[in-house]
């Protein structure tokens, strides 16, 4: 029976193991079927693999890999996939997709079993690495791109050096100055009124720059909610125009309104408002002779509002970064003339805040500076 049936014997003797009896004797004919099963589905395990593990990778939000004991990519997601000069990682090793020998070495001692964390830069962007050694002697590879992050960390640092130097600068002279008037200048009325004069003008100064600084600040952090609707932009251009006429007036220019009645936009008023009385302020603060005008044209969906000077004009190469925070062309002339060096920054935020673009066209005879805006 046992020869003639060993796979209904070896089945009634396995019953009979599991049921607590003795183990079964197995024949060789069904040892050999045991190690085919157990071959079958080790076989069925590694296909089934590849697709969880494509999975896994691919709901990673960071560039992800796992690399092979002999130290190339074995699967990879897409954003890894990316970063290889063939938009394909598979099969290569790190060094090969990211040239980079440190990431090399450190992917060697994590095969070893050591995890390791690195800043790389790839491609001029700069990745946060991790690799995790795996159970089966693999190793997970994660790149996370902190451009981003890098740069607004390093614009926000410039920003906080800046503004400290800003406010430093009245600081120190209200302090210079009233030192001296308290070591006796305050008994001398010719002397005194001079040095009040100082501590009033840095006064104002520090008044300006926190001004600035408290605007740019509730812009960026959308404090300062704006409120679009339609707005007519000549009465605007007048009010800040207004403004300014006694600046002007002073250094006799001339204040021109070109904008016609129809110009309407989707604006916030206000915010508009600060937008040409900081164009028409530059304006006025860096033309010495001439005249200023608010003009606006039609343009597909909107209007482009602009403010033109009859003043120096802005060399090309300062173009690109004139609308930055504390970008000038010359800091002393700026300083003299009462700038912050944040008034462009702010034109751009609120500009920008309304859904518009601004820009700038300069040459010899002049400046023109623009604001684009949707038409209401
Ligand atoms: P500031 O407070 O220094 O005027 P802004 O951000 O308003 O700061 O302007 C940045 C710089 O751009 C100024 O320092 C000045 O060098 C230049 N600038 C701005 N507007 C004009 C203009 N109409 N004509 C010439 N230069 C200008």
């Amino acid at each position: 029976m046992f020869r003639r049936d060993p796979l209904a014997a070896a089945i009634r003797a396995l019953q009979a193991e599991l049921a607590g009896g003795p183990r079964a004797e197995l024949g060789r004919e069904v040892r050999e079927l045991e190690a085919l099963l157990a071959q079958r589905e080790l076989r069925r395990f590694a296909t089934l693999r590849g697709p969880a593990e494509q999975e896994l990778l691919a709901a990673l939000p960071d560039a992800a890999a796992l690399v092979s004991k002999e130290g190339w990519v074995r699967a990879s997601n897409a954003a890894f996939d990316a970063l290889a000069a063939t938009g394909r990682a598979a099969g290569l090793t790190p060094l090969e997709i990211t040239r980079s020998a440190e990431l090399h070495e450190a992917v060697r001692r994590a095969l070893e079993g050591t995890a390791r964390r690195l800043e790389l830069v790839v491609q001029r962007r700069t990745f946060l690495v991790h690799l995790s050694p795996l159970l089966r002697g693999e190793v997970l590879v994660l790149l996370r791109d902190v451009t981003d992050a890098k740069r607004a960390e390093a614009t926000r640092r410039d920003f906080v050096a800046n503004a400290s130097h800003e406010l430093r600068t009245p600081i120190a002279a209200i302090r210079a100055a009233a030192e001296t008037l308290l070591s006796g200048a305050v008994e001398e009325p010719a002397a005194a009124r001079g040095f009040v004069e100082i501590v009033s003008r840095h006064a104002e100064r520090l008044a300006r720059l926190t001004r600035d600084l408290l605007d740019l600040s509730r812009i960026e952090s959308r404090q300062w909610k704006l409120e679009l609707g339609p707005v007519q932009v000549a009465a605007v251009a007048k009010q800040a125009l207004e403004l300014l006429a006694g600046a002007a007036g002073e250094k006799g220019l001339a204040l021109r309104c070109e904008v016609p009645a129809e110009a309407r936009v989707r604006a916030d008023a206000r915010a508009l408002e600060q937008v040409l009385v900081n164009l028409v302020d530059n304006a006025v603060k860096y033309t010495a002779e001439g005249s200023v005008a608010i003009g606006a044209s039609r343009d597909r969906d909107g209007w482009v509002l602009s403010v033109s000077d009859t003043g120096p004009g802005i060399a090309r190469h300062h173009l690109d970064r004139i609308f930055e925070r504390f970008y000038r062309v010359d800091a002393g002339r700026s300083r003299e003339a009462g700038g912050t060096g944040l008034g462009l920054a702010i034109v751009k935020h609120l500009a920008q805040g309304m859904g518009g673009e601004v820009g700038v066209e300069s040459g010899n005879g002049g400046s023109r500076f623009w604001v684009r805006l949707t038409a209401a």
